[in-house]
C-alpha cells in the first residue's frame, strides 16, 4: 500500500497535501514500512508555502516536522482529536517542536480555486482539498476513501460529498492512480 502525498502549484503558492512519514516508530513497526521520505527525495522542501493535513493519522503527518515555520492547515476537530484521543496517531509526530497549525472550522478557501471541505467518515475531522477545474473539480481525498471501490459505492458523509461534487478525478493517499467516474 503506497503512502502518497500531493503537490498543488498555484499562482499564489505551492501547497503540499499530507506529509507521509519519514522514520520508523515502534508503534507501527509491524507495518514494516519501506521509507521514501520527502527529505530524501529530489524534492525542494523549502519550495512549499502551505501544508494541508487531510487528517492526522501517523502516515499523513509523519513529515510535518520538516515544515517548521510553514502554516499547516487542519480542521480544528481533527487537531483536537489527535491531541486528546488514545491510540489515534503518534502524538509526537503531530506536535514536534516548531510545527505551527492553522485550525480550520469547516469550509475554507485556501487560495482562489482551492477549497478545504470537511468530509467526515474516515475520521470525524477529515478534510478534503477541492481544486476547481471548469465544471468538474479535482479532489485530493486523503483517506476519505482509502481505496477506489469506496467511491463507486459511497457510504460515509465524506464519500457522498465527494461524489456530489462530480469530480473528474479523486486522488487518494493509498492508491497510485486516481478514481475517475
Ligand atoms: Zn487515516
Amino acid at each position: 500500500m503506497p503512502i502518497c502525498v500531493h503537490v498543488l502549484d498555484h499562482p499564489q503558492g505551492r501547497v503540499l497535501v499530507d506529509t507521509g512519514l519519514t522514520r520508523l516508530h515502534p508503534a507501527v513497526a509491524d507495518l514494516d514500512p519501506l521509507l521514501d521520505p520527502l527529505d530524501a527525495q529530489d524534492f525542494d522542501i523549502g519550495s512549499i508555502d502551505v501544508v494541508v493535513n487531510t487528517h492526522l493519522h501517523f502516515d499523513h503527518c509523519g513529515g510535518n516536522h520538516l515544515f517548521t515555520g510553514t502554516p499547516i492547515y487542519v480542521q480544528r476537530q481533527e487537531l483536537s482529536d489527535a491531541r486528546s484521543l488514545n491510540d489515534y496517531t503518534i502524538p509526537e509526530w503531530v506536535d514536534p517542536p516548531g510545527v505551527h497549525y492553522v485550525p480550520v472550522d469547516g469550509e475554507f478557501e485556501l487560495f482562489p480555486g482551492i477549497r478545504l471541505l470537511p468530509a467526515p467518515g474516515h475520521t470525524r475531522g477529515t478534510q478534503i482539498v477541492v481544486v476547481e477545474q471548469d465544471e468538474h473539480p479535482v479532489v485530493i481525498a486523503g483517506d476519505a476513501a482509502v481505496w477506489p471501490g469506496e467511491l463507486d459505492d459511497p457510504s460515509t458523509e465524506g464519500q457522498l460529498l465527494i461524489r456530489s461534487l462530480e469530480p473528474r478525478a479523486v486522488w487518494m493517499a493509498h492508491a497510485h492512480d486516481p478514481w475517475r467516474p
